[in-house]
């Protein structure tokens, strides 16, 4: 494609050429329900516990929606949907997205399974990089307290972060030397394996530690390129400025800074937070103003392209094609190393399949594991997929459009 056709989104018959017949007649059968708010209302609420209960609806849910945003119950389950994906240059981040599960032998264990993770990947063809959340191998309650006492402090990050760690008791600063040390581990076998990194963002009233872990290790891991990347969710007020203050760290510290932007998925959870215990709300009063944030973000990245590394994760279309154009304005490459896009898998294959069309390097974020680990990701994707405005309410125009070009 040359470099001065303009990208376009509306091509379906590129955005869903790796889906048969069937799978997009199930895929227009799945949107048509998400559009339903209140089934997805009662299956949120329900499928949970039913889970739990151990009653036989996983058959349901493996054909249906895990099916649609999962790569498999393994990792070797995932090799068939990335070899599928390589076929059309796109890459993919996987994911192991197992939630919510506390104590220390299961943070061990997820730990192994990250370093697994990179091992594989490194085997692959397509896959540059994995996503981890740190409260896959940190207790929450710890991440929250060291957060209460790094926010009870002024100044710089780095120095709340220390404060915060003398007011731990020595029980807590072994276990968060533990959190550290299984950090390190990812992070050193991924410099190992030539494997990026992804570090989640999640609860703001639990980001502070993790931002100040990701600083300490992109000092050690990014001096050449970059290996650990922090993510940064714009529907925050402060978070445009937080990425300007780590681009002074990365250039003070002399490190390559590496950033995966997104708006934001637990925009509902944090405002109620907030007016519960009654402290301004962290996110932006409407869409517009996260939509401004993420746009200035993309261009300050851009910017300072040489020092940045940026991961546009978005699915807006929107934000996708502003950065193709940024780049060309500069007269840099649409490949350039430092700038890749993603979205996640079953979501947005339109500006998926075309920007890897475009020569882009993009990707689909991919998870995997067991049915009952990835309910939280799944009941999410849902939720995401009910509003029938916006990017996401195109997912189902989209899927009608090609199957109409296909009848034809
Ligand atoms: C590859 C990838 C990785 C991701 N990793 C993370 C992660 O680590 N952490 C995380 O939190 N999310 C993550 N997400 C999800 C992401 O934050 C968004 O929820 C999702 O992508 C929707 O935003 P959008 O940019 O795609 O587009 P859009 O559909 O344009 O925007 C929707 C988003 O705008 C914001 N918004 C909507 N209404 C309002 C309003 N009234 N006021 C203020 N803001 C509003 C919300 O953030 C909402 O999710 C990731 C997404 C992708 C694609």
């Amino acid at each position: 494609m040359d470099a001065h056709t303009p990208i376009s989104f509306d091509n379906t018959e590129l955005a869903f050429k790796y889906k048969n017949d069937k799978q997009l007649k199930r895929a227009n059968f799945l949107f048509s329900l998400m559009h339903k708010p209140w089934l997805v209302k009662i299956g949120v609420k329900l499928t949970p516990p039913i889970i739990k209960m151990g009653m036989p609806v996983k058959g349901i849910i493996r054909k249906t929606i895990f099916t649609q945003f999962v790569g498999g119950e393994t990792l070797e389950q995932t090799a068939e949907v990335a070899k599928k994906l390589g076929a059309y240059n796109v890459k993919v981040i996987l994911d192991y997205g197992v939630e919510g599960k506390e104590g220390e032998e299961n943070f061990d264990h997820a730990c192994q399974e990250f370093i697994r993770v990179i091992n594989y990947a490194s085997t692959q063809l397509n896959i540059p990089f994995m996503s981890v959340k740190v409260t896959g191998f940190a207790r929450f309650g710890l991440l929250e307290k060291i957060d209460t006492g790094m926010k009870e402090q002024g100044g710089a990050l780095m120095k709340r972060y220390i404060k915060a760690l003398d007011q731990l008791s020595s029980g807590e600063r072994e276990e968060w030397h533990r959190v550290r040390h299984r950090m390190m581990q990812v992070c050193e076998a991924a410099v190992e394996k030539n494997i990026g990194v992804l570090i989640d963002a999640e609860d703001s009233w639990i980001q502070d530690p993790i931002d100040a872990l990701i600083i300490l290790m992109m000092d050690s891991f990014n001096k050449n390129r970059p290996v650990i990347y922090n993510t940064t969710q714009h529907y925050r007020t402060d978070r445009l400025q937080f990425l300007k203050d780590c681009y002074e760290a990365s250039v003070e510290r002399n490190f390559i800074l590496g950033m995966k932007l997104v708006r934001g998925a637990y925009m509902e959870k944090e405002r109620k937070r907030a007016q519960k215990l009654n402290y301004p709300s962290p996110i932006h009063t409407d869409k517009a103003a996260t939509d401004k944030d993420f746009n200035e973000a993309v261009k300050f990245c851009i910017e300072h392209i040489d020092r940045i590394s940026v991961i546009v994760a978005s699915h807006n279309e929107y934000s996708n094609l502003y950065t193709t154009e940024l780049l060309k304005e500069k007269g840099l490459p649409l490949h350039h190393p430092h700038v890749h896009f993603s979205q996640l898998y079953g979501m947005s294959d339109n500006i998926t399949f075309n920007l890897a069309h475009a020569g882009c390097s993009v990707s689909k974020y991919l998870p995997f594991g067991p049915i009952k680990d990835v309910i939280p990701y799944l009941m999410r994707r849902a939720q995401e997929n009910t509003s029938v405005k916006g990017q996401t309410g195109r997912e189902l125009m989209l899927i009608k459009k090609e199957l109409e070009r296909r009848n034809k």
